[in-house]
């Protein structure tokens, strides 16, 4: 079977009686050059054990299971899944997760040894699932993803850009972005209506922050991300309670990190939001 035929893809859509779905970002990849190209810049090698959410078809999954020593792939298709459980049933490498991986405990998953994530991942939901795994426990030490553009450009973003926030603060905190490529939608059946960049995320030798709970860090983004046009002191001095300090504490917070109190959200660069005291939660006053 050669997932990367249009025609044989249609004649299998076909036999399976499934139409992909848009809720669930069903676009495939049927492109030969750019599986090549995925499957070289995941650079994988028989050390590896690789996390694949939405296996699809397999096209990937097919070339993975050859070259990794295990691949865990999650299917929240039901159809999907039991059209994959057939066709790699000899395959002793592979273990397919019939489920949603929005629902899953992906911190148990990771941790039996996942080295690296390998996705081309649903539009819908792609932003979400990539917070879930950069937010996880054990953290992959390299991931390669296609995904849509915005979300790309938001991983990759510096600071001062109308694109940087969120996303890209936590994300840079723990991995070097890069976008390597543009896919065109041709590359896919159904044709997506949008580019999707190929992007690779890997981790420095060291987080440049240790952060050991990264929860208050990550409303204290949140929160100031959303009123991004404000200086930083004054968006600390009405800040909901989680961030409540005096202007005592502002001040020394301020000189702490050495950063102007009149900047605004957007120039703090990844490390100035995750240095020192913004890692952990200041006593409420
Ligand atoms: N990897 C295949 C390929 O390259 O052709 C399929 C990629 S397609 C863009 C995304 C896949 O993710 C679909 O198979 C879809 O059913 C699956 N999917 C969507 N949402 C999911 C979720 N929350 N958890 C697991 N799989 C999901």
């Amino acid at each position: 079977m050669k997932l990367t035929s249009p025609t044989e893809v249609r004649a299998l859509l076909r036999s399976l009686n499934f139409r992909p779905g848009r809720a669930l970002g069903q676009n495939f990849l049927i492109d030969g050059n750019i599986l090549k190209l995925l499957i070289s810049l995941a650079d994988l090698s028989l050390d590896d054990v690789v996390l694949e959410i939405g296996p699809g078809l397999g096209v990937m999954t097919e070339k993975l299971v050859q070259r990794a020593q295990g691949v865990i792939a999650i299917e929240k298709d039901s159809t999907l899944c039991g059209f994959l459980k057939s066709r790699f049933r000899e395959t002793t490498n592979l273990e397919l997760i019939d489920g949603d991986v929005l629902d899953l405990d992906l911190d148990e998953v990771l941790a039996s040894g996942v080295s690296k994530g390998v996705s081309n991942l649903p539009y819908a939901a792609g932003s979400r699932i990539l917070v879930k795994l950069g937010t996880s426990q054990v953290l992959p030490r390299y991931i390669l993803v296609t995904l849509q553009r915005d979300v790309a450009q938001r991983l990759a973003a510096k600071p001062g850009s109308k694109d940087y926030g969120v996303l890209s603060v936590y994300t840079q905190l723990d991995y070097e972005v890069a976008i390597e490529k543009d896919v065109s939608p041709s590359c896919f059946m159904p044709k997506p209506r949008i580019w999707s960049p190929i992007v690779t995320l890997r981790r420095g030798r060291q987080s440049i922050v240790q952060i050991a709970d990264g929860t208050f860090l990550r409303k204290l983004l949140k929160w100031a991300f959303s009123h991004r046009r404000k200086q930083l002191c004054s968006l600390l001095r009405h800040a909901p309670h989680f961030v409540a300090m005096d202007v005592n504490s502002i001040n020394t917070l301020f000189k702490g990190l050495n950063v102007n109190p009149h900047a605004r959200p957007e120039a703090l660069s990844v490390a100035e939001w995750g240095r020192n005291v913004l890692r952990e939660e200041p006593t409420a006053t």
